[in-house]
C-alpha cells in the first residue's frame, strides 16, 4: 500500500503539514495545540470526503463520481471504474435474461419451472395457453393444485418420469398434452409441455379404421366359413374332386378369422379399453392347465411332451381374457416352433419381486438379433415358414401389450438348435 504514490503523498503530505504547524506554534508556545487543531481539521475534511462517497454511492444516480483531491480522488475514480464494470455486466445480463425470455415466448412447447414441492417458479407464453395459467396469480402456486387430474398427480407422486404422460388439458378439453418431467438441481424440475393433438387425432383414426376393418371383415367371414362348412364330401359325392382346395379354403378362412379375432384385439389393446376383459383376481393356475391340456390338442401328432410346473399358489389382478389370450400365444408358440417329440415346461412361480410365468421349450431356438424385433406387429424369424404354422405375426404384440397393462414385462432368451424361455414378470401385489 505505501508503495502506492498516491498514499505516500498523502502522508508526507500531513507528516510537513504537521511540522510546519507545530514549528509555527512553537514560536507561540502552542506547538500541541496547534498540532490537534490541524489534526481535528483533517479528520473533519476526511469525515466531509466520507459523506460525499457515501452520498454518490447510494443516494445519486450519476455514474460519475465528485471529484477531490488526493487519495480521496484515487478511491472515487477506483469506484467509479468497478461501477462502470458492474453496469456493463448487469447490462449483459439483462440482455442474456430479456434474449432467453423472447426464445421461451417464441416456444410451440410449454416450459415450466416447478420446486420439489412442486410450486411454480416460472412458466413461459405457450404454458398459459396448454394449460391455462396466469402469471400473475399462478407463480408460487402448486402446480398439482392447477392441475387436479388423477392421472397427472399420480404421475407427479411415482416419481418415474421415462415416459411422458399423456392428458387432456385443464384449460381445454380438446387440447391433448405430453408432459415430461426432468428432475436437475437436487431440488427443481423442468416441466415440457407438448401439443400432441393431431398426433393423438391420426392415432384415434388408424386406431378405428383397424377396428372398423376388423369388424366389417368378420361378417363376410362368417357366410364363407359357413358356406365351406356345407360343401361337405360326405354329403356331396361330386364335391371329391375338389376335397383339396376345399380343405385349404376352410384352413385359409380360419387362420383369417384368427387374423381378424387378433387384429380387434390389439385395437382394444391400443386403445386401453378394458372392455375386453374386467380385471379381477384370476386363478393362473387354473388357467395353465387348461392352456396345456389345449396344447395337447394342438401338438397332436407331434407327441411333444407339455408339463405344466406351478410353484406358487397366488393369483394375479388382472383381465382374464387378456391373461388367457397373451399365456394361450407364448404357448401355442411352443407348440408350433417346437419339433416332433419335444419337450415344453411351464412354469407359474414368484420370486421377491415377481410373478412370473415361464415356457420353455427345446425348439429351434431364435437367432438374438431377432430377439428384439420379436414383439413388433407381423414381425416374423423367418415369415414364409412361420405363415404357414398357421401363426397371424400378431402373437408377440398381443402378449407385449397384455403384459404392459399388467404392470409386467417380457423377457426371452433362446439358443439356437436348443430352445427358448419366454418369461411373463408382473409386479407382486403388497
Ligand atoms: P407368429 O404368429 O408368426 O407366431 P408371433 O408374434 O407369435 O407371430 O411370433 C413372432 C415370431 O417369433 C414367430 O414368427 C417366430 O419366428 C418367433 N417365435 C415365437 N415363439 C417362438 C418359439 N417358442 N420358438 C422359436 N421361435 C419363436
Amino acid at each position: 500500500m505505501w508503495t502506492n504514490r498516491y498514499w505516500q503523498a498523502e502522508f508526507w503530505t500531513l507528516v510537513f503539514i504537521i511540522l510546519v504547524v507545530g514549528l509555527i506554534g512553537s514560536l507561540f508556545d502552542r506547538a500541541a495545540a496547534c498540532i490537534a487543531v490541524i489534526i481535528f481539521a483533517y479528520l473533519v475534511w476526511n469525515l466531509i470526503q466520507l459523506a460525499r462517497l457515501y452520498k454518490w454511492l447510494v443516494k445519486s444516480r450519476s455514474l460519475y463520481p465528485p471529484s477531490a483531491p488526493g487519495i480521496w480522488g484515487e478511491i472515487f475514480n477506483h469506484l467509479y471504474v468497478l461501477q462502470r464494470k458492474n453496469r456493463k455486466e448487469l447490462k449483459k445480463l439483462k440482455g442474456i435474461i430479456s434474449e432467453f425470455r423472447a426464445s421461451t415466448s417464441a416456444l410451440r412447447e410449454g416450459a415450466l419451472i416447478i420446486s420439489n414441492q412442486g410450486e411454480i417458479r416460472w412458466f413461459n407464453k405457450a404454458s398459459e395457453k396448454l394449460l391455462g395459467l396466469k402469471a400473475s396469480t399462478d407463480i408460487g402456486q402448486r402446480l398439482f393444485n392447477l392441475l387436479r387430474h388423477p392421472s397427472f398427480i399420480e404421475y407427479e407422486q411415482a416419481r418415474d418420469y421415462e415416459k411422458p404422460l399423456t392428458i387432456h388439458s385443464p384449460s381445454d378439453e380438446n387440447l391433448v398434452l405430453n408432459i415430461h418431467i426432468t428432475p436437475y438441481n437436487n431440488d427443481q424440475r423442468l416441466v415440457m409441455i407438448r401439443d400432441v393433438t393431431e398426433k393423438h387425432h391420426l392415432e384415434r383414426v388408424r386406431q378405428d379404421f383397424v377396428a372398423n376393418v376388423s369388424h366389417e371383415l368378420r361378417t363376410p367371414l362368417t357366410v364363407i366359413k359357413g358356406y365351406l362348412e356345407m360343401l361337405d364330401p360326405d354329403m356331396y359325392p361330386e364335391l371329391t374332386k375338389i376335397e383339396k382346395p376345399l380343405q385349404m379354403m376352410r384352413q385359409q378362412a380360419l387362420n383369417m378369422g384368427h387374423l381378424v379375432d387378433d387384429l380387434l384385439l390389439l385395437s382394444r389393446l391400443d386403445a386401453k379399453d378394458l372392455q375386453s376383459g374386467k380385471p379381477q383376481q384370476v386363478d393362473i393356475n387354473i388357467m395353465l392347465d387348461s392352456i396345456c391340456a389345449e396344447a395337447r390338442v394342438l401338438s397332436g401328432e407331434k407327441n411333444q411332451a407339455i408339463l405344466f410346473h406351478s410353484k406358487s399358489n397366488m393369483t394375479l389382478f388382472g383381465s382374464e381374457k387378456q391373461l388367457r389370450s397373451a399365456f394361450s400365444n407364448l404357448v401355442f408358440n411352443a407348440v408350433r416352433y417346437t419339433q416332433k417329440d419335444g419337450r415344453i415346461n411351464i412354469f407359474w412361480k414368484e420370486t421377491n419381486e415377481h410373478l412370473v410365468m415361464t415356457v420353455s421349450d427345446n425348439g429351434q431356438g431364435i437367432e438374438q438379433e431377432h430377439i428384439p424385433r420379436l414383439t413388433e406387429r407381423f414381425y416374423r424369424v423367418d415369415s414364409g415358414r412361420n405363415r404357414s404354422q398357421g401363426g397371424t405375426g400378431l402373437g408377440l404384440a398381443i402378449v407385449k401389450h397384455v403384459l404392459e397393462m399388467h404392470g409386467g414385462y417380457l423377457e426371452v432368451e433362446s439358443v439356437v438348435g436348443k430352445g427358448s424361455d419366454f418369461s411373463c414378470y408382473f409386479p407382486k401385489e403388497d
